[in-house]
């Protein structure tokens, strides 16, 4: 095994794993340094749950090293007590009060009980559940279970969380919220792996991304990078007053996509090298519209163009 810098925690290299004739994770590679929020990304089955199981010993992968470097200790299991995981299905026991839970599984994680019970209890009142610490597990909402089971993956202060799907189940409010305390946790000292499909979520969190579909790489980097190569187009959304046809735009250089979105509103994308002026310059000899937005691509459009990019 090579030695890793100190800064990277972990090192995934050339992984694969197939499920009879899935081929669920296809010779993928990536690595987090110390203090990432690192998402992965993409739709459902691109595999990002198997590539988690696999980091975590749970499955076994058909090729490839995964290696890890934690508080000191290396080698292609995490020790223990400071992970922190939390599964996409719940893996609490249902029937056992809320806080009883909580206490023993940070407990056996090394935290004192007394202080796995106070922290328990901070939790509690921030998410609003402290009033539910004596009731079991399976009378508690959707959405409060997936709360319980964030709170039980990061009580004991783990330097390193693998969250799956963590804002599943949540309503819009609550997301942001955990995006919040994903912020808190991480500024705290957790490195943090997470996976979603709400890119719209990740993009308020995570520093560093990987795209994944069918699981291939689709990119791999900080997501600052992303934009810069790809987030430079202009998408112009444009409101006519009345039905609009393709004519309308024939004779518009530097368009990349026209996308209608209602027979009155169409999104026009403008390469990235024309730049906003001459979008716009080319824009003002249409007739008939009554609104006009610019955006740059969102992390979603980004995916969408490059999950095309990669099929060519
Ligand atoms: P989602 O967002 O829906 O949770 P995912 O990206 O986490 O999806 P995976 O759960 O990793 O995707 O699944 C990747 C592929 O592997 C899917 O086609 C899935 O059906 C398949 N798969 C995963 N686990 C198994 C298994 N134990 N047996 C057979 N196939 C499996």
């Amino acid at each position: 095994m090579e030695h890793l810098s100190d800064k990277t925690i972990l090192k995934v290299e050339s992984l694969n794993k197939s499920f009879k004739n899935i081929k669920a994770v296809n010779d993928i590679s990536f690595s987090l340094d110390q203090g990432d929020i690192f998402a992965f990304l993409g739709p459902n089955g691109a595999g990002k749950t198997t590539t988690l199981r696999v980091l975590l010993d749970i499955i076994k992968p058909d090729g490839g090293q995964v290696q890890w470097n934690l508080n000191g200790v290396n080698g292609s299991v995490p020790p223990s007590r400071h992970v922190g995981y939390l599964p996409e299905e719940r893996g609490l026991y249902p029937d056992i009060p809320v806080m009883k839970s909580l206490v023993y599984l940070a407990s056996i994680r090394g935290m004192e009980p007394s202080e796995a019970k106070r922290a328990a209890l901070e939790w509690l009142e921030r998410l609003d559940l402290a009033d539910r610490a004596r009731e079991k597990l399976q009378v508690l909402s959707k959405g409060n279970q997936q709360k319980i089971q964030f709170v039980a993956s990061i009580l004991h202060k783990p330097s390193f969380a693998i969250l799956d799907e963590p804002f599943s189940g949540l309503d819009p409010l609550n997301q942001e919220k955990f995006i919040e305390y994903i912020k808190e946790i991480n500024q705290q000292g957790t490195t943090i792996l997470l996976s979603a499909h709400q890119m719209s979520l990740i993009e308020k969190v995570a520093n560093k991304v990987f795209l994944i579909n069918e699981g291939r790489e689709v990119f791999n980097g900080p997501i600052a990078n992303l934009y810069d190569d790809f987030g430079k187009k202009h998408i112009i959304d444009i409101l006519f007053k009345a039905p609009v046809s393709e004519s309308t735009f024939q004779g518009l250089s530097h368009v990349e996509n026209i996308k209608w979105v209602g027979d009155c509103r169409v999104m026009v994308t403008f390469n990235q090298d024309s730049g906003l002026n001459k979008a716009l310059a080319e824009l003002a000899g249409i007739e008939g519209m009554s609104n006009i937005t610019s955006h740059k691509p969102d992390l979603h459009e980004i995916f969408v163009e490059l999950v095309k990019k990669s099929k060519k």
